[in-house]
Parts: structure tokens; C-alpha cells; sequence
């Protein structure tokens, strides 16, 4: 379901111009789509209709309050890494007993607030981890729900930033360690043993290394049935990618055909953790050019947006489809950078993209930004960030105000 499209020579979110939407909130900001948001929650959620399945929305994707209250209204679970994503989750309403927490540097405070709180379980991806684990809890009396995460040594052809399932990366139990791991845990008097889980990258777009991990997964299971330890949950944790530019990712139904024959006979329930597929074509940046540069190398729009606010192009050089919002500009395509107003040539947002030239004023749209978009923003440049604004058909709420100069500089001391 595509939730930005043209109507009347005008780029819209749902049914609501956008132009029109920058000039009473200011720009740059971020555009979600309600219906794009709860559209590709559901489709994964009926792709794993035959399966006892819970899922759990990946925070770091998009930690907005708004759009976590929305999943957690429709019965998402939430993945967390942080204390700060914890106090998000339960600050939107989301039940702290569907929330897992992944991480592979969980401090002793954030063990003892997610033990309080009551969440369903960690995501443990080391012994260092396990031990402290057994000692917070000891300390409030309670039990700590444990899944392993292992680390299955399967290369998911990504960003090498965004590829984790690997041998040499940070994540997870190596694979072969697995097993006396899991015999270890029973030694432990506040630990139980909850599941099993995993998670080998982002903007994965193709099936074989998801389902050659998963089958890793099972097997081990089944070893662990052998031995009379008997798991919970299997948590394969997210990954599934989405379009950007030219990439064919598997559809949520391909996803699940291929993986509910391995997961199905181990009679367990499963977790899944998806951020990005369910987050990422539900928003936009909007942003409004300042300049159209001509230096007679290059051209440059030079817009009023900044790698502070997205910086997955300078991080990942990722790809971003940038359109103009109004059609009317009828001038002959040129190539051009899309530049924001920071001091990195690094700074940039598309490159040579044929656009019609802009005046400044025009006003652009950056797709595919609702991942990793805004979770991913500072202030750098000292630039006081834009506003998020929630969608809904041919009404708009702000759900996060722009920020202001005060802003910049609260808790600050002269
Ligand atoms: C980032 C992350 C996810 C979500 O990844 P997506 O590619 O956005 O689906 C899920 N689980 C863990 C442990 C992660 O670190």
C-alpha cells in the first residue's frame, strides 16, 4: 500500500496535500501515514495467522509515542534496547509483559527496571550478561525470563553496519557455544529459560539466509527438547527489508511461507521483531529547498533539512527517493545533489537525481524515512529539529512539536 502519491499534480500523504501541511507546521518535518503504518503491521500479521505469533515492533525503528500507542492498540509487542525505550513502550500504554529486551550491553539499572516492570523477557547474548542477570534479580527476589540470542554465523548480504548474524560481529552466543550455554543457565537459581532467539540484520531482501538461520534455530530446539529444556518462544528476531529503490524484498507472505514449515513443528510460539517493514514507507521528511546552487560541476538544492535529521544516506549510503512535492514545475530535468545546510560534505541527502530545477521555496519529500529517520536525528549544528506529524486520511495531528532555540539549550548550565 503506497501512503504518498499524487493527486492533482500535488505529492499527498493519504488524502492530505502536503504542501499545504509544511506551511502550517514548518519544515523540515516528519509525515506518517496512519494507514501505512497499522497497513503493513497487519499484513505480517495475517502472513502468521497459522502460527501462535506475537509481534514485537523494533523501538529504535521509530520510538515515537504516538505511533508505539497505535501498534500497542492493535497488540504489538515491543523489541527494546534501552531503558529509554522501555519507559517509552510503557509510557504508550504498551503491556510491559509483551516487551523483549535486546541489547548486548544491558547496564544493571536498566536490568533492574525491566525486572520491575515486568517484561516478558531478555534477550541475553553473553555469559558476562547471564551472570548479571542472576545477580540483579537475586538482589529484587525475582526471576529473570532468559532467551538466548545466537549468533548463527549466516552472512545476511546487507550493510556491513547492519549485518549482525555473522561470526566475527558483536551479537549473540556463537552458535557452537549455544547449547552449554543453555545447560549453564540452569545452574543459575534466578534465571529461567524462556526461548531462543536471534536477529542477523537489517534490510535483508532475500529469504535463503533468514531461513538458513532459522532452520540453525530449530535444530538447536530440538537438541535442547532432547535434553528436557523445553523453550517457550523462538524469536527470529527482524530484518525484513523493504524497497527503496530498485531492491524486490520478499512480501510478508513469501516471509512466512518460507519460514512457518521450519518453525511449525516445533509447537512453540513464535516472535518476530520487525522495525523497519513496518515503520519505513509510512513516513516521510518533508523539506523545503533554501538554494538551487549551479557551480558548473554540479548542481546542488540545497534544502532545509540536514544529515541531523536523516543520516542514513551519510551513514549507510543508503538511498532515499526524493520528489518534488508539486508537480507543477514543468522545467527540464537536470542532475543534482540534495544537499542540507551542515558543515560535512557528507551532509547530503540524494545524489544525482534529475529533478526540475527548484526555486527556493519548493518543497521536497524524502520516502522511506519513517525507520531509522528521526530515532536517528540530533541536534548537530546546533539545528533544533522539526516536527513529527501523525496522518489520518484528510486530517493531521503533531505529535511531536518542532523544537525551539530553548530547547537547544535545556538542562544546560552557564
Ligand atoms: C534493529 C533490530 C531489529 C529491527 O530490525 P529491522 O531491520 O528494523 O526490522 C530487531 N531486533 C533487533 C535485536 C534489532 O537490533
Amino acid at each position: 500500500m503506497d501512503s504518498f502519491y499524487y493527486r492533482q499534480g500535488k505529492l499527498c500523504c493519504e488524502e492530505l496535500p502536503l504542501d499545504k501541511l509544511a506551511d502550517s507546521v514548518g519544515t523540515p518535518c516528519y509525515v506518517y501515514s496512519k494507514g501505512g503504518l497499522l497497513g503493513s503491521y497487519n499484513e505480517l500479521d495475517s502472513a502468521f495467522a497459522g502460527l501462535d505469533h506475537m509481534i514485537c515492533f523494533s523501538v529504535k525503528s521509530n520510538s515515537s509515542l504516538a505511533l508505539l500507542k497505535l501498534l500497542g492498540e492493535r497488540g504489538a509487542g515491543m523489541d527494546i534496547v534501552s531503558s529509554g525505550e522501555l519507559y517509552r513502550s510503557l509510557r504508550a500504554g504498551v503491556p510491559a509483559g509483551s516487551i523483549v529486551y535486546s541489547g548486548v550491553g544491558k547496564t544493571d539499572s536498566d536490568i533492574r527496571y525491566a525486572l520491575e516492570s515486568g517484561i516478558l523477557c531478555f534477550n541475553a547474548e553473553s555469559l558476562p550478561e547471564l551472570e548479571a542477570l542472576d545477580r540483579v534479580a537475586g538482589s529484587l527476589g525475582k526471576v529473570a525470563p532468559v532467551s538466548l540470542r545466537i549468533n548463527p554465523d549466516v552472512a545476511s548480504n546487507t550493510h556491513e553496519y547492519t549485518s549482525t548474524g555473522r561470526k566475527e560481529t558483536k551479537f549473540g552466543i556463537p552458535f557452537t557455544a549455544a547449547l552449554d550455554c543453555y545447560r549453564e543457565i540452569r545452574s543459575y537459581r534466578n534465571l529461567r529459560v524462556f526461548g531462543i532467539d536471534m536477529h542477523i540484520g537489517s534490510q535483508i531482501t532475500e529469504l535463503e539466509p533468514i531461513v538458513l538461520a532459522t532452520e540453525r534455530l530449530a535444530e538447536l530446539f530440538l537438541r535442547l527438547s532432547e535434553e528436557g529444556i523445553r523453550l517457550e518462544a523462538v524469536d527470529i528476531g527482524g530484518g525484513l527489508g523493504i524497497r527503496y529503490h530498485d531492491e524486490t524484498p520478499p512480501s510478508p507472505a513469501e516471509y512466512a511461507k518460507a519460514l512457518v514449515p521450519v518453525l511449525k513443528p516445533l509447537g512453540c510460539r513464535l516472535i518476530i521483531e520487525p522495525g523497519r517493514y513496518i515503520s519505513g514507507q509510512a513516513g516521510a521528511l518533508l523539506t523545503r529547498v533554501i538554494y538551487f546552487k549551479e557551480t558548473g560541476v554540479k548542481n546542488f538544492a540545497v534544502v532545509d533539512a540536514g544529515m541531523n535529521d536523516l543520516i542514513r544516506p551519510s551513514l549507510y549510503n543508503s538511498y532515499h527517493r526524493v520528489l518534488p512535492v508539486s508537480e507543477d514545475n514543468k522545467g527540464r530535468a537536470v542532475s543534482m545533489d540534495v544537499v542540507g545546510p551542515i558543515c560535512e560534505s557528507g551532509d547530503w541527502l540524494a545524489k544525482d537525481r534529475l529533478l526540475p530545477p527548484p526555486e527556493p521555496g519548493d518543497l521536497m519529500a524524502v520516502l522511506s524515512a519513517g525507520a531509522y529517520g528521526f530515532t536517528m536525528s540530533s541536534n548537530y549544528n546546533s539545528r533544533p529539529r522539526g516536527a513529527e506529524v501523525l496522518v489520518d486520511g484528510t486530517g493531521y495531528r503533531v505529535i511531536r512539536r518542532a523544537e525551539t532555540l530553548e530547547d537547544l539549550v535545556r538542562g544546560e548550565e552557564l
